[in-house]
């Protein structure tokens, strides 16, 4: 996927003014954030497991490598394979490899965030192969030819009526209006790919280091045919989504679900373990599991590792104002929302994603809602703190960062210049608004700016507690 994250202003502008956009928008956020609200109003441990949740995943980080040899051990065991991909293109190379060697004509894929990062797809057709998403979403962006805007919902910026002209264009009239025809249209569609298929490719949301099994969650069963219908079976994951056992599979389950979609559970939750064996009536006869890298390492050992807790539920996204406002392309790559802002910079460069972090608000909607606590606000303010230190972004906003500092620390200056800036403030409205301000156009430029009262905050507060 090509990156423009460095386009995220221009895009968001875009977005905003894009009514067809805002409209599936604000259909799907609202949908999402209140029923994951009731799910949680049911289950009064929800905040236990969100800190067991956080401890488990500590202890894996801490253990990575230890859990990583012992799935290793038990993928081999069952007669799969383990192949280790240091970055994109070495993970490309070994899924190509494994695709040419079984002459591999028809791809099936189900949704799998790992290879949209690492380019798969592109990949595949570049070698002939027919690359097929099976996940209704993906496929209804595959046909549009656009990257997925959400990571458990990647057709939300589509509305019913541009899925029917989608499907309409691909795969001719007459032309279904309603959700269950449309649905039926794909799933007929698909049936066919499946059957066909030489090699299925599917994402791991957790990899069970006692039984070498990769589990993967869906709401449409698609990924149990993606991989027991074609030949071989091959799993794209990061190295951090292993866990110790079953038992610890399920903690993360039972937050997954409700997190993501508001249910109490997906529709299919699947586990895998190696090839089909003798006495097996369906499976597919090569299990492969890729493991990838990418970045990941690296932020294991550095400030970042809490990040490496994320089970990409997408409930952050969910609740960010930044996202519900322009959606998941503002972004630029593959992980939008606020776990996207730290992960996009951490992967593709801090200068590459220089906006994300700055976009956010640091209102922490996010950080209450993510199911293994991880403090994104923090590590999105710990960005902003190193594009800075590497004089990264506008050198005119980095003179003025200065400057601010400078005042800042010395308190008798601050609170005098305060003072005269607010009078000078409050002398330049007009009917309590300020409608252009010179250093302010990215506020002024579209909303007048409330005029302050005339003085400062402490002047107000020193009155009310009738100090002065
Ligand atoms: S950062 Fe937290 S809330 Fe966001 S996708 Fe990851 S686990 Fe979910």
């Amino acid at each position: 996927m090509e990156m423009r994250s460095k386009e995220f202003k221009e895009r968001s502008v875009f977005a905003i003014h894009d009514a067809t956009l805002q409209q599936a928008m604000g259909r799907a956020h609202y949908g999402f954030v209140g029923k994951r609200a009731l799910q949680v109003a049911e289950l009064p441990e929800f905040e236990q497991l969100r800190e067991e949740a956080k401890n488990v995943k500590n202890h894996i980080l801490d253990n990575l490598d230890h859990y990583l040899e012992r799935y290793e051990q038990a993928v081999t065991a069952a007669g799969g394979h383990v192949h280790w991909a240091r970055d994109g293109e070495e993970a490309r190379r070994i899924i190509l490899d494994i695709c040419k060697r079984v002459d591999a004509k028809v791809v099936t894929k189900g949704k799998s965030m790992v290879s949209e990062e690492i380019d798969l797809n592109e990949a595949l057709l570049e070698n002939g192969m027919e690359v097929v998403e099976t996940d209704l979403g993906e496929y209804i962006i595959q046909l549009a030819h656009e990257p997925p805007s959400h990571i458990i919902a990647p057709a939300v910026h589509k509305t019913k009526e541009q899925v029917s002209d989608l499907f309409e264009a691909a795969h001719g009239g007459p032309r279904k209006t309603e959700v269950p025809e449309l649905v039926d249209e794909a799933r007929r569609v698909l049936r066919d790919k499946y059957f066909k298929a030489d090699v299925g490719i599917t994402g791991g949301n957790f990899l069970v280091a006692e039984t070498g099994s990769s589990i993967i969650v869906t709401n449409e069963g698609n990924g149990d045919l993606t991989q027991t219908l074609a030949r071989v079976h091959i799993v794209t994951s990061g190295i951090e989504r292993v866990v110790p056992t079953l038992d610890d599979a399920t903690l993360f389950l039972r937050l997954l679900a409700r997190s993501a979609t508001g249910q109490e559970t997906e529709s299919y939750t699947t586990l895998s373990t190696g090839p089909r064996r003798a006495d097996d009536l369906d499976g597919p006869e090569e299990y492969h599991v890729v493991l990838v890298d990418n970045g990941r390492s690296r932020m294991l050992g550095g400030r970042f590792r809490e990040m490496l807790r994320c089970i990409r539920c997408g409930a952050c996204m969910n609740h960010c104002p930044v996202y519900g406002s322009v959606g998941g392309h503002a972004y630029g790559w593959v992980y939008p929302g606020p776990m996207g802002s730290v992960l996009t910079p951490l992967i593709k460069g801090l200068d590459a994603a220089y906006d994300l972090p700055n976009a956010c608000t640091l209102n922490g909607r996010c950080q209450s809602v993510c199911p293994v606590k991880i403090p994104l606000p923090e590590l999105l303010r710990e960005l902003r703190h190193l594009q800075h230190q590497q004089q990264i972004g506008p050198a005119m906003q980095r003179r003025g960062l200065k400057a601010w500092r400078w005042l800042a620390t010395r308190p008798r200056l601050y609170h005098a210049a305060e003072q005269v800036a607010v009078r000078v403030l409050s002398g330049l409205a007009k009917q309590g608004r300020i409608r252009r301000l010179p250093l302010a156009e990215g506020w002024t430029d579209v909303r007048d700016l409330p005029a302050p009262a005339g003085r400062t905050f402490l002047e107000l507060w020193q009155g009310k507690r009738g100090q002065k």
